[in-house]
């Protein structure tokens, strides 16, 4: 695959008759496509389609004389593509720090595989069968399972090995990577790489639109981190649109708008202003502390899934880290991280957050995550996952408890166990806790303290058990993702029935009441993290049940500091027992929906 420049006009393009914004009609009406918000902003202006050519491979046996030379044009093609990664990595580490560098540095890694590489040159010798024969047998090995995943993040991490794989294969014909648009344009392609939206960046792109991809991809967290707009899986999207056309991109509704009529231009124009308005205004208030408007101190923290995020928190007025998704340790390898290097990851990032609090989540690998079963399971969600894992197989558990007690020597980190259903759960891991920190103390010169133990609310038997659960632990968090999910029974990657995924849903609401006022009522800690507490409109609802701590990504710190700024505690509360009272999520929202207007 070679990447090629787009046809530049839509009438250029082979199958332009198939649709009508290929072929556009001047009395063709604006459209709307729905897709995945995946990065938050407004984008307005030309589309300029991004394609990947094929490259046609004529040789399907090579003479035997020719065998060295093929060897040879491998090895070029693996050293071509090494000094192509190592360029996006320096751009990567330029533009927005260390953060997701390490994802490229792995795909070099992949490059230099001893046994890859031997695996391929010994094949072409003894097949002698060309190289990029051998390249796609070889990864097709890896791919298949991957591809045919149920799994969102594998099949992501399929794509990334599919980029490695193009990218061999690419380097054996000596085409230079074309990675050039138009300054200024919407790009959309059907597919990006986290390398195609560095190198495509660097062209001012205003927005991304793709038709695979979803929220939790790597190339969705780097297009936050840029702050590029990108609304993902927007199914054949990019066969319906040619380069040319006008456009605007939302990707905070995840909606990409053909051939808009000026009104509507005009509209986006003006969300687009509030926008740049309301962060500048935001940006004051995010280095104070949150207090409401009687005086109430509202805690602030930021969800990570890197620890290079680390360096940011300060810019956005973050107060620490309230949930750190170990998963993505597992990323490079899918073996359990060793405990030497979960110990120096884990302590190098309490050290650069002391005193500031830093809660680490034990692996919480299966269901959407990463998947760790050695069978398919029917239904991953319900599956093995989270905490059955960790009880199941001690090494896992054993070697995160030991690293986290030997990070621990600052006194601020603590941990958190997610999915937890039943108090049987807790009682294991705080036994194997207890066991070792009384034998990692033993073997330490340095005092160290014991974390704190915390538990994820986040389904509905966790719920059931709030009472005796914040009696026993010394904080909860509540994750609103999954509990939405587990409560609704709407699986929370299933884009068939993400119009039913409700988190205003009266039963999530009385959920999230009956859990802030038992912790408060037994002194306990608690604390949101699931992506609810980014949500404007959930804010005064959260206050008013009693709610003081949020956990959310970092860069929607700003806007809750100022949010929280302008409610009291007493129209929080008056808020909250209103909503408590309503049956349906529209007249929820609704009421939420006026409060927020009215502040
Ligand atoms: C949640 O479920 O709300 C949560 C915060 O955890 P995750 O999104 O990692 O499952
Ligand atoms: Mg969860």
């Amino acid at each position: 695959m070679v990447y090629k420049k787009a046809p530049k006009s839509p009438g250029d393009s082979p199958d332009s008759t198939a649709n009508p914004d290929r072929h556009p009609d001047p009395q063709e009406r604006e459209r709307r496509y729905s897709g995945i918000g995946s990065s938050k902003g407004f984008a307005i202006g030309e589309a300029y389609e991004f394609v990947k050519e094929t490259v046609e491979h004529e040789i399907a046996e090579l003479n035997p004389e020719n065998i060295d030379a093929e060897v040879e044009r491998f090895m070029t093609a693996l050293h071509r593509s090494e000094k192509e990664l190592k360029k996006i990595e320096r751009v990567t580490t330029r533009k927005i720090g260390k953060l997701y560098s390490d994802l490229f540095q792995a795909q070099i890694m992949l490059l230099r595989d001893p046994v890859l590489i031997d695996a391929i040159t010994r094949r072409i010798r003894t097949e002698l069968k060309p190289a990029h024969l051998v390249i796609e047998q070889e990864f097709e090995q890896y791919l298949g399972n991957f591809i045919n995943s149920d799994d969102q993040i594998f099949r992501e991490r399929a794509a990334d090995l599919h980029d490695i794989k193009e990218r061999i294969i690419r380097n054996l014909h000596i085409r230079k990577l074309h990675s050039w648009v138009p300054e200024g344009s919407v790009v959309v392609s059907h597919h990006l790489s986290p390398a195609d939206i560095i190198l495509l960046s660097r062209s001012n792109v205003k927005g991304f639109a793709t038709d695979t991809g979803g929220k939790t991809s790597h190339v969705a967290l780097i297009c936050k981190s840029l702050n590029i707009p990108m609304v993902a899986g927007l199914g054949n999207f990019s066969q319906k649109i040619g380069s040319g056309s006008p456009v605007i991109l939302d990707g905070n509704d995840g909606v990409v708008i053909t051939r808009p009529e000026e009104k509507t231009v005009e509209e986006y124009r003006r969300k687009r202003e509030a926008e740049i308005r309301r962060e500048a205004d935001d940006s004051v208030l995010a280095h104070r502390h949150a207090f409401t408007r009687c005086g109430m101190r509202i805690t602030v923290c930021s969800n990570i899934d890197f620890r290079e995020e680390i360096t940011h928190l300060d810019a956005t007025g973050s107060e620490g880290v309230g949930l750190f998704r170990t998963e993505n340790l597992f990323l490079d390898d899918l073996k359990p991280p060793k405990e030497a290097l979960q110990t120096e990851y884990y302590l190098s990032m309490a050290e650069m957050l002391t005193p500031k609090p830093l809660v680490i989540r034990l692996f919480d690998i299966g269901g959407d995550k990463l998947i760790y079963s050695p069978v398919k399971e029917p239904n991953p969600n319900l599956g093995w996952r989270g905490v059955r894992i960790l009880i199941d197989v001690p090494e896992i558990l054993d070697t995160q408890l030991r690293s986290l007690i030997r990070a621990n020597v600052h006194g601020n980190v603590e941990l958190m166990i997610p999915m937890i259903s039943s108090i049987e759960e807790i009682e294991h891991i705080r036994q194997r806790l207890e066991h070792h920190y009384e034998r990692v103390s033993e073997e330490s010169r340095e005092t160290l303290y014991k974390p704190g133990l915390g538990a994820m609310i986040e389904m509905p038997a966790a719920v059931e058990l709030i009472d005796e659960i914040t009696r026993m632990v010394d904080f909860v968090s509540i994750g609103t993702n999954d509990l939405t999910q587990y409560t609704l029974a709407v699986d929370r990657n299933n884009l068939i029935v993400q119009d039913l995924f409700e988190k205003f849903h009266p039963a999530i609401i009385r959920q999230l009441y009956r859990i802030i006022s038992t912790a408060q009522k037994n002194r306990c800690r608690c604390a949101i993290c699931g992506d609810m507490g980014s949500d404007p409109l959930a804010t005064p609802f959260l206050i008013g049940c009693g709610l003081r701590e949020f956990s959310l990504v970092s860069s929607d710190i700003p806007a809750l500091k100022a949010r929280v700024a302008s409610y009291t505690i007493a129209e929080c509360e008056a808020l909250a027992s209103e909503c408590l009272k309503l049956s349906s999520a529209p007249a929820i929202k609704e009421r939420l929906d006026v409060f927020l207007k009215e502040h």
